[in-house]
């Protein structure tokens, strides 16, 4: 980045994405984090990484994953804030996957209030359906959980047939990417995580980023979004 003063303030940023699943939050927030080494939160890789490791709390959720639906708003809340309070989260973070319920955005607006960390800004990436499914449905991932890098079939295929380029791990698609459940996560998007973008817009805090581009152009977009953020301090 090349302000430094500017990426200085940057670091304080605390930052939500929207989107339906595939829509690139994911992506992005691995670009984010690693231009500005915040923690990026995401609560689908949480609760694979717990249920890997068979974490009580995260094993109650597997059937809901499994099925395409959601965590219970108390399960997914009490493993989202065991994260959220851990010391690397006392300056900024980026959350990619909660809230997804109207409970849930309310929950976190109280946790944030009682850290005192209010959000600065909310990235809702857009991309129509049909883009949707060919993403998520082609979509390969390192089981490596230290490296968890993504590919795409056809639009970002390994150089080796199932092998990770930057690790060498195995490549699988993720057990809920295949079409019936990504229709089903689809559908419990629009009826319970769609609703966050008035919530947010309410709130003076949504900017809305065409998400069907390259991931350098939704990124330059991003970049430019949380600077003109930090600029006016927020909301
Ligand atoms: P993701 O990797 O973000 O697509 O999440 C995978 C799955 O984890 C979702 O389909 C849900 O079953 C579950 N999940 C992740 N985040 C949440 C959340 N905030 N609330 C409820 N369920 C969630």
């Amino acid at each position: 980045m090349a302000d430094p003063a500017m990426h200085v303030k940057l670091l304080d940023s605390r930052i939500l994405f929207l989107g339906a699943p595939g829509s690139g939050k994911g992506t992005q927030c691995k670009h984010l984090k690693a231009e500005l080494g915040l923690p990026h939160l995401s609560t689908g890789d949480i609760l694979r990484q717990g249920i890997a490791e068979g974490k009580p709390a995260c094993l109650q959720a597997k059937s809901y994953i499994d099925s395409g639906n959601l965590v219970p708003d108390d399960l997914i809340t009490v493993i989202f804030k065991e994260r959220l309070v851990l010391p690397d989260c006392s300056r900024g973070f980026i959350l990619d996957g909660f809230p997804r319920t109207l409970p849930q955005a309310e929950s976190l607006g109280a946790m944030l209030k009682e850290l005192r960390l209010p959000l600065k800004c909310v990235f809702y990436l857009v991309v129509d359906d049909q883009l949707i499914i060919e993403r998520t449905t082609g979509r390969l991932g390192c089981i490596n959980p230290k490296c968890g890098a993504v590919y795409h079939i056809k639009n970002a295929p390994p150089q080796v047939d199932g092998i990770c380029d930057i690790c060498g791990g195995e490549l699988k698609q993720r057990d809920d990417d295949n079409a019936d459940i990504v229709a089903e996560r689809l559908k419990v998007y629009k009826e319970q995580t769609a609703p966050l973008i008035k919530y947010y817009k309410e709130q003076g805090m949504l900017q809305e980023i065409n998400g069907a581009r390259s991931q350098e152009e939704v990124y330059a977009d991003i970049i430019n979004g949380l600077r003109s953020c930090v600029a006016t301090g927020g909301r």
